[in-house]
Order: structure tokens, then sequence, then C-alpha cells
């Protein structure tokens, strides 16, 4: 099979939306074109995946086609901004069909569910890695930075945190719990909140998706506002599925194992309470941000130079 019957066979069923607000030409020629309305922001962002790093390897290609644009999407979510489309390099070690239809099928369901057409892409050999770039949009002006965050905000994560990463010990797993499957299934097929993405542009004064972990990724915030923060860990959104799992080390996960892509965002007081309970019902509250740049958590200094000795033995393990 040649690279454009490939193409026309995988890839041009995902460019085929009817709904895409802004995508003129897509996928099929020498460039897509984009008309972002007057008024509007383009917001884009790229990632890339290589096998064996980002991935396992062998790893299921229609879970890597969800996993892939799901990871990419995310991003925007955490900038406010609504979906537009996305565009796909994926280099392959050998041309496999059965694994072409697995994979397609897989970003075939994120790109309905998260609403991102296929504008276009390029298609290589060598070994196995992919790189998604992602266009959003929002109101001009709009776009939610890292370093918005100020003292007195209210620090708050979507849904439940450490879920992805305690699923990374039983990705090998032959017979799986109904926990561990829990588990697996937020690591395997994430959901970026793209949901919230208007509620935080019109709400939040800084956000972030949380891909690293809870803490690596609020001390970028942090660092990008020029402020610290108070962290309560008896109030952060453990899943039943992983407290059973992990007893008293889910704590830990939620802190500092990633892969979940909720979002951690702040809120001025004034916009907290402002906010629709619709929004804040997806929500918990964790912690507040401080004038003295260091991260404290159950009040202790655990900003990146002093990491607590008792939070090291996951740091291994992870
Ligand atoms: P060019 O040589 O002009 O860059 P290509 O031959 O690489 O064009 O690609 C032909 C068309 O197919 C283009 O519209 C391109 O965007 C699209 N395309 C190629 N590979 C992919 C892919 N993996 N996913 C989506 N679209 C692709
Ligand atoms: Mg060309």
């Amino acid at each position: 099979m040649g690279e454009f019957e490939l193409i026309r066979r995988y890839f041009l069923p995902l460019g085929e939306r009817q709904e895409s607000r802004s995508l003129i030409l897509g996928l099929g020629d020498d460039c897509a074109i984009q008309r972002i309305p007057a008024g509007r922001d383009l917001v884009f962002s790229v990632d890339a995946l290589v096998e064996g790093v980002h991935f396992p390897r062998n790893y299921r290609p229609d879970y890597l086609g969800w996993r892939a644009l799901a990871v990419a999407a995310s991003d925007l979510a955490a900038m406010g901004a609504d979906p537009e489309c996305f565009t796909l390099a994926l280099t392959l070690p050998v041309v496999d069909e059965q694994w072409l239809k697995d994979f397609s099928k897989g970003l075939k369901a994120a790109s309905d569910a998260f609403g991102l057409e296929l504008a276009g892409g390029d298609t290589t050999s060598g070994p196995l890695a992919l790189s998604l770039q992602v266009h959003g949009s929002l109101e001009q002006g709009a776009g939610v930075r890292r370093s918005g965050a100020r003292p007195g905000d209210l620090i708050a994560v979507s849904g439940t945190l450490g879920d992805a990463g305690a699923a990374l010990g039983y990705l090998t797993e032959s017979a799986p719990s109904a926990d561990m499957v829990a588990v697996l299934e937020r690591y395997h097929h994430p959901r970026p909140r793209l949901d919230l993405a208007q509620s935080v542009r019109q709400y939040a004064s800084a956000a972030i998706d949380i891909s690293d972990g809870l803490l690596a990724d609020l001390g970028h915030i942090l660092a990008a506002s020029g402020v610290g923060a108070r962290i309560d860990s008896a109030r952060l959104p453990l899943s039943p599925a992983l407290m059973r799992l992990k007893g008293v080390d889910a704590v830990n996960y939620a802190l500092r194992s990633g892969d979940d892509y909720e979002l951690c965002l702040c809120f001025s007081p004034a916009n907290w309470e402002r906010a629709p309970e619709s929004l804040k019902s997806q929500l918990t509250v964790i912690g507040s941000v401080e004038v003295e740049p260091r991260l404290y958590l159950d009040g202790v200094d655990c900003s990146v130079e002093a990491v607590p000795a008792g939070f090291d033995h996951f740091r291994s393990e992870s």
C-alpha cells in the first residue's frame, strides 16, 4: 500500500467532520486553511510522543490513538480554549494495516469526543513516533496563563488525582481487579477537561493541566506567577478505587504522579464567589495562593529544593 492510499484509507475519514467552525480547507492539499473569526485568538500547541518514552512498547494502537490526542487536547483545556482542529505527523516502522486500522479507530473516537477535526499531517518511516499539533480558539485576550495566580486566590483541581499514575503499576497485570481496571481506564483513556474550558477562561486567574503530577505542575504556576501556596493533602480528591488499591499511599499518587490530565486552577475569591455551581461541583478546593514563594504541604515546606524525606520513596518508584 502506498503512502497516499494509506492516508486516504485511515486518515481522510477523520477530516470529514461537518461541524468545524474555522477549518476552510482540510486534509488533502499542500496546506490546510483555517479562518479564525474576528475577535478570537488562535491557541495552539504541539506534543511529540515516542515509543518507549511517552508510551509503552507494543502499546495497543487504539489506546495510543485516543491517548495521543487526549494529551494534546488537554493543553487547550488548560488555556481555556475551545477545540478547533489538529494535525498529525506519524512515523511508522512498517505499514501494518491492522495497526493502522486500530490506531485510526482510537484517534477517531477521540477526535469525535473532543470536537477536534484532523486537518492534515505527514507520514514517514522510522521508529514509531507521533507529533500532534492542536488548534483551539477563544475570545481575544481571554487565554488563561500560568502567570496569573495572585496571593489570596483559591487553588482547585478537577476530578480525582493519582489514578493514572497508579495504573502504571498494573499495565502488564494479566487478571486485573475491578479497581485496577478503573484506574487503568484513566491511563488509557484520559479525558481532557475541554468541557470546562469556557468556565476556565471566564473565572480562573491561572491554569495548568496536570500531566507530571500536582506538585510539579502547580509548581509551574507558582514559578510563573512569582507566588507560593499552601496545600492541604486531606482535601485532595481521591477515587474510591485508588484509596482501596493504595490505602494511605493514595495521597502520594495524587500529589506526585502524572498522566491524569485534570486541571489545576486558581480563582480570586470574588470570581470563585460568582462562579456557577455547575463549575464548582466539578472542582475541589485544595489550598490557597500565598505571597511567600514557597510550597507548603500540610504546613511542611516541600518546594522543589526542600522535598520532605517521607515522599522520596515514591519518587524512585515513579
Ligand atoms: P506534501 O508533500 O505536500 O507535504 P503529503 O504528501 O505529505 O503532502 O500529504 C498529502 C496530504 O495528506 C496533505 O494534505 C497532508 O496534510 C495529508 N497527510 C499526510 N499524512 C497525514 C497523516 N498522518 N494524517 C493526516 N493527514 C496526513
Ligand atoms: Mg506539498
